[in-house]
């Protein structure tokens, strides 16, 4: 992992990323790690999660692996309630746990529907239901949704995968204003193209077109949508709620 250079002090801090076992969540995880904080790895890849806690151990960091489905409350609810008893507290939750089911409506089933909707917007509800009663009682919290371009402008092929990430954002800032003046704040990143299983998918022919319409001419790195991510978990971020940043290369400004 490329280090871009941002020092953030996380230390004494516990943080809990979803979808930690490859991809822009084990980078998330690697980065909060590398700054200080325990990490609490959440994915429903135990091996997968494994590797990215090695690369955590490796740097020197710490955390630790919770195998878990995001969309399932129950799961959900006992491993909150689990972390913040044995850390006595939990003050970063990044939801980025998230999949495509893509294509266009006439065939899209209701299972491509429900499965997209249960993972990545569901999930991050039952998360930050249960983390936000610890950050609200602690009186400080960082809770960051990983949402996407998709969900500011849309894109075919993709009602499901959009219409979450549009709820995402709707959440975000519904919960700003309710949790504002607990200290905790709430907001969402929303990436580009970014360098990952998901955009490879595309092949290199599609992924040519996309860079002519990217201003920086480029697909971003993991590591880029971290270092965003790592300054809203910081302190510095404290008046900083309620918004959406965008990491796309200008695509979309
Ligand atoms: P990815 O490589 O496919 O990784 C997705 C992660 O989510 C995996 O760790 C996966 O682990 C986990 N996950 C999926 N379903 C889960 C479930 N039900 N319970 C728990 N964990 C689950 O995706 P990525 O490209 O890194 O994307 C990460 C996030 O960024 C997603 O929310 C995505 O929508 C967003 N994003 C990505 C891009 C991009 O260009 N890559 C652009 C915009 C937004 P398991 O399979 O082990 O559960």
């Amino acid at each position: 992992m490329e280090d871009l250079g941002l020092k953030v002090d996380l230390s004494g801090q516990v943080a809990l990323v979803t979808g930690a076992s490859q991809g822009l969540g084990r980078a998330m995880a690697i980065a909060l790690a590398a700054s200080g904080a325990h990490v609490v790895a959440v994915a429903r890849n135990a091996a997968k999660l494994q590797e990215t806690m090695d690369a955590i151990s490796a740097a020197g960091g710490q955390g630790e692996i919770r195998p878990c489905d995001v969309s399932q409350r129950e799961a959900v609810d006992a491993l909150i309630e689990s972390v913040a008893e044995q850390h006595g507290k939990l003050s970063i939750l990044v939801n980025n746990a998230g999949i495509t089911r893509d294509t266009l409506l006439p065939s899209m089933s209701d299972d491509q529907w429900d499965d997209v909707i249960n993972t990545n917007l569901r999930g991050a509800f039952l998360f930050t239901r249960a983390a936000s009663r610890f950050m609200m009682r602690a009186r400080y919290g960082r809770i960051i949704n990983i949402a996407s371009v998709s969900g500011l402008i849309g894109n075919a092929g993709q009602c499901n995968y959009s219409a979450s990430k549009a709820g995402l954002i709707g959440m975000t800032r519904s919960l700003s204003k309710e949790l504002g003046k607990r200290n905790v704040t709430v907001n969402a990143v929303a990436p580009g193209f970014i360098e990952s299983d998901m955009t490879k998918a595309l092949g290199p022919a599609l992924l040519d077109e996309v860079k002519k319409r990217i201003p920086a001419a480029r697909i971003g790195k993991p590591e880029e949508v971290a270092a965003c991510v790592l300054f809203l978990a910081s302190r510095a971020a404290g008046y900083v709620t309620g918004q959406v940043l965008t990491v796309d290369g200008g695509m979309i400004a």
